[in-house]
Parts: C-alpha cells; structure tokens; sequence
C-alpha cells in the first residue's frame, strides 16, 4: 500500500478488527492445552494467562509458559502469565466414598483425625482449625450451598449444628468468614510455587487470600530474597471481609487487584458483591492501581455456546464500573467452548466501551498523591486534551515503567493508546492496562526523530494509521539527554 491514503471501507475493516480495550484474562486448564487454541485465545483478545497453582502439577505449567512465550513471540504481541498462589485456601479432608449428605437433623464435628466410614465428621487441611473456630461460628462447604454453625468445643473437636442442608464432597472449600484465621498468608506450598514462578519468569504473581496490606509486603520480601531478573507485580486478590475493610491500604501497597468473586461471595453476603465490586474498581481508579474483574462471568458458557442476558450484562457492567480485565476461569479451564468465551467476552466489551465515560475529573489519591506521579498524570491529561482538541488517532506514549501509559489508561480516553517501551518487561505488564496496546522497540532510546520514524512504519505495517491522520507523543524520557516529559504532535506523512 507504500504512503498511499487507504480507502475507506478497508480503514474501517481495520478499525473494527482492533482488539478490544478492556483486557482479557483467561484461565489455563484441561480445556484449552494446546497450542493452536491457545494462539486462537490471543487473537481473539487475551492479553492475559492465568496458570491456577491450587491445582495441577508444576511440571505441565513449564510446558504451558514455554508454548505461550513461543505464541507471543511468533505473533510479535506481548502476553502476560498471571501465577495464581493456592494461599491458605482450607480444603476438607477425604470423605467416605468422596462425599456426604449434609442433613438438617444430625450433627456434625471437625476432627483432628478422620474416623473412616463415620459419615458425621470432618477433618481439614488447616491443623489450626478448631483452635480457631468459636462458639457461633459459621462454617461455609460446597462455595457456601450448605452452612454449619458452631454449638460445642472442646480440645480436640467442634460440634456443629446444620443451618443449610446439602451436599460436600472430598476436597471442596472451607470458609470461616467471621472470624480472623491464624493461619499464614503465604502457605509452605506458596513458597514453592513462587520460587517456581520467579525461576520460569512469570509477571503477575496472584496473592489469594489478601487481608491486610502486610501480607503484599511480605510476599515482596519473598521476592527480593530471590534477587530474580525480572520481578513480578502483585495481583492481590480481594474476596475476604478483612481485605475489603482494609481496601485503601491493600490498594496502595499492592501492582494490581482482583475481584475475587468466587471466594468473596462466600466470605460475605453474596448480596454486598455487587456493591463492593463497585467499591474496589472506584478504589482502584482513584489510586491509579489496574483491576481485573473476576469469576463466573461467562459461568453458563462452561456448558453452552451462548451466555445468558445476566452474564452477558455482568462483562459489560465491569467494563463501565471502571474494570481494566475481565477474567476467564472454569469457561475456559475446563469448559466445553473455551474459544467460544473468549470471542463472547471480547465482542461484549467491544460493544459496551464507547459508553465507558471520561475518567478525568476522577479525584485521585494514595501512591498517585505524590509529586512524581501528580507530575504524570498532568502529562497525561495534556496528552489527552491535545489528541481531543486535534482531533488525533493515536496517543502514543513513550514509557519505561509503564507509570504514563497506566495514567493515560486511567483517563478512559476513546481514543487508542500506544505504549512504546524499550522493555518487554513493561510490554507485559501493560497487558493489564485498559486501553493501551504496548510495542517494544529501542527507538525509545533515540532522538524523536527515530520515535517518529519508527511511529511512521508502525502504523504502515499495522494499516492502523494513514497518511493526514495525527497522533500525539507523550512521554518522560533522555531525548538528548535532556530528563524531560515531551509532548509532540506528528502528522504522518
Ligand atoms: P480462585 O480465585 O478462582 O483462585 O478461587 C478467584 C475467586 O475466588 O473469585
Ligand atoms: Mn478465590
């Protein structure tokens, strides 16, 4: 096509086949191993992999990240791989024949040491369990369908009277929602597994469990003793009463935070998710700190090709509370159309994102308080003013940390960003950020001359930018040695 002004029809075709802006997360399982499908996923529009450490063995995850790395390279796209630590998740202990009928009129106890064939007692694989259990207590199995609640304790054992009837299987979750566990945030298995992570070069390290601001610091503590050449950011996971007290605190001190609705719609009452889902995606806009929205959003999908109106409803719902990623989890770990999901959700968010409102009259507050960061939100909401009045097709912002292209994302600007970056590190990291594609090219390192060169042949071979078409160019860099925030207007020729 060389510098000829495409026509129309073949801009628009281009235009539409952009991905979306909302990020995808989706979960690694059973069901989509292979590394045709999983290429499939990314044109698609995940820019996110989830390797779940609760199960699986380690060894297939090292074939799962070297068939993804391969996929970004071969594609020429950054993808990121998001390790999600079990954390003190309890679990119940083996249960005759792999399952008992919870019933109303019996009671039941937890024990210290199964009693094989005795169908009223449970034992767990947290030892501290009936030391900490109280009087009142309630006890969540089966993702909160059958309750318990805590009548008599003694030493060894709780007795428990049934609340809601129903059927546990070996294995499942134990939720103790009122009451604050003594067991670790991060677990001897977590040890492993984030060793495991930081040897294979993983970029987001998911924290389950989060209840204070404390267990992130602590996990970085982990990190730094290990010295890896890339350190990974932290997602911390919301989805327990304590983490949603302390939301301002988790927020500040974590990379990036989930929505856990799974675990979090057992820990509280199902009815406040909706509320505090808002809550935490506000929370997170305001610090400037990315948010995936997570689990069951595509549920039926498991099953089905097609969603129902609710779930469709909840994708595009997150999007306009503010969400940077929708996750993926069983739709396409163990669905039947794992494809299917990923295609629903991209086209769902696609839909809705002309809705998403401007974000810049948001209030901002926490780790975006200080100077530094003021500084770059300032930058950036120059940038956006500029594109706007000039009506541009492009923001491209130069970046190293990638702190400027996620103050340009949190503006929620229509118009498409453009991360440059000298590091692939960034590029990944970017995969979270609402609305910015990240490239990585060494022409950051040069003079604005080469940026915009290089912008030129970008949007050539990409057929995303034509001749006439201007874009904006902001960034904080060493052009010429000079340590300044840039803000230029090229047109292309
Ligand atoms: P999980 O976390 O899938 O690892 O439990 C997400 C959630 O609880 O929603
Ligand atoms: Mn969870």
């Amino acid at each position: 096509m060389g510098n000829e002004k495409a026509t129309h029809p073949s801009s628009a075709m281009h235009r539409r086949t952009q991905h979306a802006k909302t990020k995808i997360v989706a979960t690694v399982g059973p069901a989509c191993q292979s590394p045709d499908l999983l290429r499939k996923m990314v044109t698609t529009g995940v820019t996110i992999f989830r390797l779940n450490f609760a199960h699986g063995v380690n060894d297939e995850k090292t074939e799962r990240v070297s068939d993804i790395r391969n996929i970004a390279d071969e594609l020429g796209t950054p993808v990121a791989i998001l390790g999600d630590l079990g954390g003190p998740k309890i679990r119940l202990g083996e249960l005759p024949n792999g399952m008992v009928e919870v019933e109303s009129s019996t009671r039941y106890a937890f024990v210290r040491e199964a009693d094989p064939g005795d169908l009223t007692t449970f034992t767990t694989t947290y030892e501290g369990l009936i030391n900490d259990l109280q009087l009142e207590s309630r006890i969540l199995l089966a993702d909160g369908a059958v309750s318990l609640r805590v009548i008599e304790k003694d030493k060894d054992k709780v007795v428990c009277n049934v609340v809601q009837a129903g059927l546990v299987r070996s294995g499942q979750g134990v939720n103790i929602p009122d009451i604050e566990l003594r067991v670790p945030s991060i677990t001897d298995k977590d040890r492993i597994d984030i060793q495991w992570m930081l040897a294979h070069g993983i970029d987001l390290i998911g924290l389950s469990f989060v209840r204070s601001g404390n267990d992130i610091r602590e996990l970085r503590r982990i990190i730094e003793k290990y010295k890896p050449v890339q350190k990974p950011r932290i997602v911390a996971k919301i989805e327990k009463p304590e983490a949603v007290k302390r939301l301002n605190e988790i927020v500040a001190e974590a990379d990036a935070i989930m929505v856990a609705r799974g675990d979090l719609g057992v820990e509280v009452d199902i009815v406040r998710v909706p509320g505090i889902q808002k809550e935490i995606i506000r929370t997170c806009n305001r610090h400037g700190v990315p948010v995936i929205t997570a689990t069951q959003m595509l549920d039926s999908m498991e099953r089905n090709r097609m969603p129902t109106r609710a779930e469709a409803s909840d994708v595009a719902n997150a999007v306009l509370d503010g969400t940077d990623a929708v996750m993926l989890s069983g739709e396409t770990a163990i669905g039947a159309y794992p494809l299917e999901a990923v295609r629903m959700m991209a086209n769902i968010v696609t839909e809705v994102e002309p809705l998403v409102q401007s974000r810049e009259e948001l209030p901002i507050e926490g780790s975006l308080g200080n100077a530094a960061l003021q500084t770059t939100r300032a930058i950036a909401l120059c940038a956006m003013h500029a594109a706007k009045q000039l009506d541009a097709h492009r923001i491209v912002v130069v970046t190293r940390s990638g702190k400027t292209a996620l103050a340009v994302s949190g503006l929620r600007n229509a118009m498409p960003v453009l991360a440059l970056t000298e590091s692939s590190e960034t590029a990944r990291w970017l995969c979270i950020a609402w609305g910015v594609s990240a490239v990585v090219t060494d022409a950051c390192e040069g003079t604005p001359q080469r940026l915009i060169a290089f912008i030129e042949d970008w949007g050539r071979q990409t057929h995303a930018l034509e001749q006439g078409d201007r874009v904006v160019l902001v960034g904080a860099s060493d052009w010429e040695k000079t340590e300044k925030d840039l803000l230029l207007v090229h047109t292309i020729t």
